[in-house]
This record gives structure tokens, sequence and C-alpha cells, in this order.
């Protein structure tokens, strides 16, 4: 409602309404009567009646027969499956309507029961056939999703706040275009449709984090779910069983491939499309958030001709986007890389890369050892998860291969248990592994609202141990002291967010007598933790403590993915 100034708009805004409120009885009178007399029309008929006020329709069911005809013979099918139909009509004495039935009886050998619904009931299924269009663009273009579209959508969104705007006021039809459209435009790496009793919620994760960004009519599931599998080549009949699919997208300079996976639900279909970037270009290996510390450790250990880098951490954490840094770094004309990656995120030019599937005939293990008779200089192994891939990479490392890898394992001391669990002889660890890095990912701080601010004194106590306790080295400034942190609340260049793009924080070590002890000694994680530790090894809680300290990150990013700091927020 409009903000009204003065006596006489107060007094025409009351006469509007007033106005308004009487149309709208007389329009609901008028509707019951119709509804009454369609309820007559069905008891004389002996057949059911129908409100199509309160049931609804759907654009799939309604198109089963093309609308001139269905407005000709004063019918819409209202539900269908295969052969047999239920069909809506408004008076089943009706000329025309009995023609169209004995058409579809004796000519499309259709079983149907009629029910009996008003005039008004009908236009309303007939307003189905304004959504036509959609899927029937998708069944003869073999459904490919114009790039036009998407690229005209996404010129369109400016963020987050506007995109949800845009959900509100667009039709059916267009819904899906948008959803993938407001995805690229934010950098979302995942899209997530999850139905509830009465609503669809939608969501993306933008930086590792789950966003609500909108929650639809339940109406609109099935024409969304339907395009969705349609693109993604998955049966459309199908709703109790889990599928997956894939389908591409090319944008005018970009091309997006979206991986899908749709679960059955007790409210319906949910689903989670990745989306993959073609030209996501990847980190180079200054820009991942390594310390100086560790970038120099880092440079120091991709330059050696053989030997293995690992990284560890959660899915998620960001393994990968380093690897694919180091990768960057040592790629040169004179040698020959190969990786193999499930699947393949970023390409990197003059660099051979396999995609694995994981099948019975393709495995990482099978994988690496045709790699490996490639003669190449550098390997990229996706996950070692398995004794035979771990012994292949393992053997590699020791014979003039640089290998670069990933493990399952929380911490970096972790890695070395998690070898020998997978077969790996200790006597082949340490002449084998360069450094094992362990890391997450925390957001970055967004730099056009980010604030400084005034902890509490037992905030800033603990850091001040925690600092204290930090493994110093001559690479890196320590602050020794300090009396501000940083937070944000959001603008719309971080679409209100408060944080735009990630970095990771970081604890790794690099292979030493010491360590080699402690390896062949079969001695505890926490004994391996000990040894890095005296060699300088800073942890990741504490490397996360020393960006919240420059300003590059908050407290609560630190604590959501570290666990550390909870009692000091
Ligand atoms: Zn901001």
């Amino acid at each position: 409602m409009q903000v009204i100034g003065g006596k006489d708009k107060e007094g025409e805004e009351r006469n509007n309404l007033r106005d308004s409120v009487q149309k709208e009885t007389l329009r609901q009178l008028y509707q019951k009567s119709a509804e009454e007399k369609a309820m007559s029309m069905a008891t004389e008929n002996n057949l059911p009646y129908v409100d199509l006020h309160v049931i609804p329709t759907n654009p799939e069911t309604v198109n089963a027969i093309p609308e001139e005809k269905a407005i000709k013979a004063n019918m819409a099918i209202i539900y269908r499956v295969g052969k047999k139909w239920q069909i809506a009509v408004s008076d089943p004495e009706d000329i025309e309507t009995k023609k169209m039935l004995e058409y579809l009886k004796t000519t499309e050998g259709i079983t149907y029961n009629l029910v009996v619904v008003s005039e008004d009931g009908l236009k309303k299924a007939w307003e189905q056939y304004r959504f036509k269009t959609v899927t029937d663009n998708f069944e003869n273009e073999g459904v490919s999703l114009k790039s036009g579209d998407l690229t005209d959508f996404e010129k369109g969104i400016t963020g987050l706040i506007d995109l949800k705007k845009r959900i509100a006021e667009i039709n059916t039809t267009e819904i899906f275009n948008i959803i993938l459209a407001g995805a690229v435009k934010t950098r979302a790496s995942d899209i997530h449709i999850e139905p509830d009793k009465e609503t669809i919620r939608l969501r993306y994760r933008i930086d590792g984090v789950l966003q609500d960004i909108v929650k639809f009519p339940k109406s609109v599931h099935k024409t969304i779910i339907s395009r969705i599998k349609m693109l993604a080549k998955m049966k459309l009949n199908i709703t109790d069983i889990p599928q997956d699919g894939s389908f591409n997208v090319s944008l005018e300079n970009n091309a997006l491939n979206v991986r899908v996976s749709i679960l059955p639900t007790t409210y319906g279909e949910s689903v989670v499309m990745r989306v993959l970037s073609e030209n996501a270009e990847g980190l180079d290996i200054d820009q991942i958030g390594l310390n100086e510390y560790y970038l120099d450790m880092i440079l120091k250990e991709v330059s050696k001709p053989n030997g293995m880098i690992l990284t560890t951490g959660p899915t998620g954490s960001g393994k990968t986007t380093s690897l694919y840094s180091f990768v960057r770094k040592v790629n040169d004309p004179g040698i020959k890389i190969i990786t193999l990656e499930n699947p393949v995120e970023y390409r990197i030019e003059g660099v051979t890369q396999t995609p694995v599937e994981q099948n019975e005939e393709f495995t990482f293990a099978n994988g690496l050892r045709a790699v490996v008779r490639q003669d190449p200089d550098v390997i990229m192994v996706g996950e070692i998860r398995d004794d035979e891939t771990a012994a292949i990479a393992v053997q590699a490392a020791l014979t003039g291969h640089l290998v670069l890898s990933t493990l399952h394992t929380n911490n970096a001391a972790g890695a070395i248990p998690r070898l020998l669990h997978l077969g790996v002889n200790p006597a082949l660890i340490a002449p084998a592994i360069n450094a094992v890095i362990a890391q997450r990912l925390v957001r970055r701080l967004c730099e056009h609202c980010k604030e400084e601010y005034v902890p509490s004194e037992e905030t800033m106590s603990s850091l001040r141990k925690i600092l204290a306790g930090i493994p110093k080295n001559d690479k890196m400034q320590f602050p020794d002291k300090f009396d501000k942190l940083y937070r944000s609340h959001g603008c719309s260049k971080c679409n209100f967010i408060g944080y735009t793009g990630r970095l990771g924080i970081y604890e790794i070590f690099s292979m030493s007598t010491n360590i080699e002890k402690i390896i062949l000694a079969n001695v505890s994680t926490g004994d391996m933790l000990a040894a890095a530790r005296a060699e300088g090894m800073i942890s990741m809680g504490e490397d996360g403590i020393l960006k919240m300290i420059q300003g590059v990150t908050s407290v609560e990013e630190v604590h959501r993915v570290t666990g550390i700091m909870g009692d000091v927020a």
C-alpha cells in the first residue's frame, strides 16, 4: 500500500478499498453459483463433480490434446496414466464434447472417466496451455538449453536480492533458466531444489556455504523437475528411484557442465545440480592462501624432480585446487604432465587430463598404471583410496616422477598412519614423501563492507595465548600485539553475504630425518604431530587465527571450519 498524505487521499483510498471488496464478494458469489450449477449438472448425470479452483492441473497433462480441440469440445484432461485419462467437462450432453469423447475412445484407444466441472473451472485448466511451449520446445530441440536465454537472464540479475525478486515474478516456463542463470551470476557451485510439504526450497552453495534463495509454490515442482530430467536425459516417468545425469550449456564466453542427481523424498523428488564451469581458471600457487613460510616450503618441494606431495582434508576443503596450482607452477613445455581426475575440474593448457569414471574397467589404480607407461614427469592422481593406487603412486614417486595426490584424512600427521593402513611399506614412506599438507577453506571477508571491531578482553587474551604458542620462523611476520579483529555485515557487492571467495588455511610438514625416525618406529599420530611441530609446523587453526588478525577472514569462519575459537568468539 502506498503512503497516503492528506485527508482527501485517505478518503479516496477507503472508497477504492470498499469498491474492490464489493467486486471480490460479487465475483465469489458468481463463482459459487457457477460451481453449484456444475455440481447439480454432475448429480443429474450421475458423475463426480470437481472444483478445478481447488484441484490443481498441470501443463503436461492438459497438453494431451491441443488447445483448440479442448476449447471446442469444452473439456480438459486433468489426469492421465498412459491411455487412462480423467477428463473434465462442463456439460456431458454437449454435442461437441460427445464427438470428441467418441474420437478419443475409438481412434486413440483412450479409456477415460468423466468428471463435471464449471465453465470457469475449465478456463482455469486451459490456462495451463500458456506453459505448453516449454515442454514442446525441449522435445523438438533435442533439449538444448539456449545459451542466449541464459545470458539474457544472467545480464538481468545484479545480485541475490534481485534474483529473489525475479524468481517471484517470473512465469513457470522461465523459472529453470532463472535458477541456472542466478547460479552462474552468484558463482554458486551447487543448486539444491528441495520439496517440502507445501513449498519447494531453492538453495545455492556459494563459497562452500548453503544460502537460502527462495521458496516456490509446490505447483511449479513438476515443471522444473521435468525440464531438468529432459536436459539430463533421465527417465521422466520414473519418480521413485534415484537418477543421475548431466547436461552441457554453452554460454557466450563459457561452457557449463551440470551434473544432476535426483533423489525421491517423502514430498517429491529432490534435486542437486553441481555446476562445473569450463573456463574456471584455477588459482596460482601464490593465490591459494599459503603463508610465506609454507609458500617457500612448497615451492622447494614442487621443484624437485621426484617424490610425492599429498594434500589431505575432507571433501570440499580445496585439496584439488591446491594440486592444480602446483601443476600450474611446474607446467612447462619441457615437461610432461598427466592427470587422472574425477571429474576434470579445470582445464590446463599443455597438460594431459584424463577423467576417471571409477567403474570396473577404469579405476584410479589401472589408470595410474597406464599413466606411468606414458613417460610423464609429473603425475596428478585425484585420490589415493585403495592399496593398489597407493602402491603404484609410491613406486612412481620413487622412480623419478613428481606425484601429486590427495588422501582423506583430517590432519597432516594422519596421512602417515593412513598410508601404513593402505599397506605401504614404512621404509618407503620417508623416501617417497616430500611434503604433506592438510587444509580447510575459509571465506574471505568482503573488501567492500568489512569493518574493524574490538573483541572482548577474554577473546583477546585467548588469542594472545594461542599466538604465543605458534612455532616461529624467519620467513614470516608474527604480530607481536594486536587490538582489533574484522567482520562484515554484507553489501550489494557480496550479495549481502559478507564474504566473497575463499582461501585455504594450512598445516604442512616436509620430510625430515626426525620425522622419518618416527615413521620407522611406528609410533602414534600424536608422536607424528609432536615431531612435525618440533620442525616448525603451524597448525591449520593457528594459520586461521593469523589470517583473522590480518583481516582476511573472520572469527566465525575459522571456528566454522576448524571448530576452534568456540569459546572466544
Ligand atoms: Zn560486502
